[in-house]
C-alpha cells in the first residue's frame, strides 16, 4: 500500500510535529514547504493522502484553492484531503468542504486524532453488500467497478442479462446496475423479469444508459427501478446514490450496534446478556465500569448503555454522569434491586435516561430497550436537520451570502482572535449609490438582479477565506483576515473598478465602500468603533461625491 502522506503547511513547526506524528502511526510523511511549487510536487511524490493548511501566508494561494486544483486535476483527484485550521467556526468547516476536503481537523490535534483520521480516509470501509453490474461493454463494467469498489463495495459482473440472471440465482444481491442496450436480453426485459420474481423484486435496480430521451426515461422508471444515470455519469455521483439506495444495510447494522452491559454480579449481566441476544441484540457486558468508560471512548458502535447502581468501585450514577461527558447522546439505562425513592431519583437525575428494577419481565426489558434505541435515532436524524436549518438561516436567500446576524458573529470572534494573535483584521462597508433610482427606473426585480451581480462579483474579487456578506438592504460587508489597510484598499478598488466598468443588462451602477482597519485602534477602543469607524467612512464617500472608498 501507498503510504506517503503530503504534508502542505507553511509553519515549520506543525511540518515537524505532523511529520512526527504520521511517522509514528506508520505512515511516511513528505512536508512540502515550497507552496508555489505544490502541484508539481504532488505528482512528483503521488501521495496516499493530502494534509493540508487553509492559511499558508501566501497572497493567492490557500487550503482551499489548493483543495479545488487537487479535485479539478486529473492524476489528483481521488486523492483524500484533510484539511487543518486553527480557525474553528462552523463556516471554515463548511467552506472546507465545499472546496473539496474530506475531513476538517482543528490544530492543535493530536497524534490518536491525526492517525484516526487518515486510517479511515485510507482504509476502505468493507460493506457486505454486493452490486450486480449488468452491462455488455467492458470497458464501462470497468468504470462503474471502480467507483463502486471506493465505497467498498464487492461488485460482481455480468456481460449480458441471461449471465446477471445466473448470478442472482446463486448469490444474495443488494443492489442492480443495469446498462439498457444489450445484445439478446436488455435492460428493460431484465428488469421486468426481476420485479416479477418473488425472490428478487426487492432488489433496487439502477438503469444506466446514454439515452437521454424522455420517453426512454419514463419507461425505465415504470420498470421498477429507482433511478436513472445518464452516461457519463458525474464522478462520484454513483458511488453517492449507491450509498444512500442502500440504506437498510446501514440501519441494520445501526440496529447491530451495541448494547453495553455494566453490572458487578456474573449473574446478572448473564441474565441481561441472555435476553438481549435472544431479541437479536449485540452485546458487550463489563464487570468494571472504568473499563466500561475506555470502550466508550474508543469505540462509536455502541447504541444503548445497562447499567446497574450499586457496585463497589465506581456506582451506576458516578458511571452515567462519566459516560454522559464522553457521549452525550448514547441512551443509559439504570437497573437496580433497591426498590426506594432516593435510587430512581438518583439515577434520573444523574443523566440516565430509564429506570428498571430487578426483576423485570423479559418484554419489559426489551420493549424499554427498543423505545431507547428509536429515540436515540430519532434525534440523531433532528441534528442531522437541524444543521441543514441553521445553515440556512445565516444566508441571505437573495444573494446566497452570510447575512448581517452571521457576520457580526463571525466578525466578534475574528476580532477576538485577531487581537490575540496581534495579527491584521480590515472590513469594507459597501453601499450601492443611488440605488433607489435604480429600483424606481427599472422595478424592484431588476433592483434585485443587480443585487445578485454585487454579490457575485464580491466573491469573485476575494480570496477563500474572506468573508463577503450582505448587512442591509443595498449594503455590503467584506470581511479580510490577515489583511492590512493597504490591502483591503486594493481590494475595494479591484471591487469598486470591476463594478463601475460592468454591465448589468444595460444599467450602470456604482458603489461607495469606507474601510475599516484593526491596527489603527486605539487600546480603548473596541469592535464598536472599528464598525463604526466603516460606516463613518462610508457615509464620508457618499457625501463626497460616491463611487470612492475612503479609509481615513
Ligand atoms: P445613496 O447613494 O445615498 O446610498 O442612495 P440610495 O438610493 O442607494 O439610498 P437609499 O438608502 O435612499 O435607498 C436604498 C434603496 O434600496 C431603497 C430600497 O428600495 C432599495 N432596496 C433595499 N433592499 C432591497 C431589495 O432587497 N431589493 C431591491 N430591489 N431594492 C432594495
Ligand atoms: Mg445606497
Ligand atoms: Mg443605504
Amino acid at each position: 500500500m501507498n503510504n506517503r502522506i503530503a504534508v502542505i503547511d507553511d509553519s515549520l513547526t506543525i511540518r515537524n510535529i505532523a511529520k512526527k506524528y504520521i511517522n509514528a502511526g506508520g505512515f511516511e510523511a513528505f512536508c512540502i514547504e515550497d507552496i508555489k511549487n505544490y502541484l508539481s510536487v504532488l505528482k512528483k511524490i503521488k501521495p496516499a493522502l493530502i494534509l493540508l493548511d487553509i492559511y499558508l501566508g501566501e497572497e493567492d494561494i490557500d487550503g482551499h484553492s489548493i483543495c479545488k486544483t487537487i479535485r479539478n486535476d486529473e492524476t489528483l483527484s481521488d486523492i483524500p484531503v484533510i484539511m487543518m485550521s486553527s480557525l474553528n467556526e462552523k463556516i471554515d468547516i463548511k467552506k472546507a468542504f465545499d472546496s473539496g476536503s474530506n475531513i476538517f481537523i482543528h490544530k492543535p490535534f493530536s497524534q490518536k486524532e491525526i492517525i484516526k483520521e487518515i486510517r479511515n480516509l485510507l482504509i476502505k470501509d468493507k460493506r457486505d453488500e454486493k452490486i450486480l453490474l449488468v452491462d455488455d461493454s467492458s470497458v464501462l463494467r470497468k468504470i462503474v467497478k471502480f467507483e463502486l469498489e471506493r465505497g467498498g463495495f464487492s461488485i460482481i459482473e455480468a456481460g449480458s442479462g441471461k449471465e446477471g440472471i445466473e448470478v442472482l440465482k446463486k448469490e444474495k444481491i443488494d443492489l442492480i446496475i443495469l446498462d439498457i442496450e444489450m445484445e439478446g436480453m436488455d435492460g428493460f426485459e431484465f428488469a421486468k423479469l426481476t420485479k416479477g420474481d418473488i425472490s428478487f423484486y426487492t432488489i433496487p435496480i439502477i438503469m444506466l444508459s446514454s439515452l437521454d430521451d424522455p420517453l426512454i426515461i419514463k419507461k425505465a422508471f415504470k420498470s421498477g427501478i429507482v433511478e436513472y444515470f445518464i452516461k457519463p455519469f458525474k464522478h462520484g455521483a454513483l458511488l453517492k446514490f449507491v450509498k444512500e439506495v442502500i440504506i437498510p444495510a446501514n440501519i441494520k447494522k445501526e440496529q447491530q450496534k451495541k448494547i453495553i452491559i455494566i453490572d458487578d454480579s456474573q449473574a446478572q449481566r448473564s441474565v441481561l446478556n441472555h435476553i438481549l441476544k435472544r431479541d437479536g441484540k449485540e452485546v458487550l457486558s463489563f464487570e468494571n465500569p472504568k473499563k466500561a468508560l475506555d470502550y466508550i471512548e474508543d469505540n462509536e458502535d455502541i447504541s444503548l448503555i445497562i447499567t446497574d447502581i450499586y457496585m463497589p468501585e465506581m456506582d451506576g450514577l458516578e458511571f452515567s454522569k462519566k459516560a454522559k461527558k464522553i457521549r452525550e447522546d448514547i441512551p443509559i439505562i439504570g437497573i437496580s434491586a433497591t426498590r426506594s425513592k432516593e435510587s430512581v431519583l438518583n439515577a434520573l437525575s444523574s443523566g440516565m435516561d430509564d429506570f428498571l428494577y430487578i426483576p423485570f419481565y423479559e418484554e419489559e426489558l426489551n420493549l424499554r430497550v427498543n423505545l431507547q434505541i428509536k429515540l436515540y435515532q430519532k434525534i440523531k436524524e433532528l441534528n442531522g436537520l437541524n444543521k441543514i436549518l441553521k445553515e440556512q438561516s445565516f444566508k441571505d436567500p437573495l444573494t446566497s451570502l452570510y447575512n448581517r446576524r452571521a457576520v457580526f458573529d463571525l466578525l466578534e470572534a475574528e476580532f477576538e482572535r485577531t487581537i490575540r494573535n496581534d495579527s491584521e483584521l480590515s472590513i469594507v462597508m459597501f453601499d450601492i449609490d443611488y440605488f433607489k433610482q435604480v429600483n424606481d427606473t427599472y422595478g424592484h426585480p431588476k433592483g434585485d438582479e443587480v443585487l445578485k451581480y454585487i454579490a457575485a462579483t464580491l466573491k469573485g474579487n476575494i480570496r477563500s477565506y474572506d468573508i463577503a456578506a450582505r448587512i442591509g438592504g443595498e449594503e455590503f460587508l467584506l470581511l479580510l483576515p490577515h489583511t492590512d489597510k493597504k490591502t483591503a484598499w486594493t481590494i475595494a478598488e479591484r471591487v469598486r473598478k470591476v463594478i463601475k466598468n460592468g454591465d448589468i443588462s444595460g444599467i450602470k451602477i456604482t458603489i461607495s465602500g469606507g474601510i475599516s482597519t484593526i491596527k489603527e485602534l486605539k487600546e480603548t477602543e473596541k469592535i464598536s468603533d472599528f464598525i463604526k469607524k466603516a460606516d463613518e467612512r462610508l457615509y464620508k464617500a457618499k457625501k463626497s461625491g460616491r463611487d470612492k472608498i475612503v479609509f481615513s
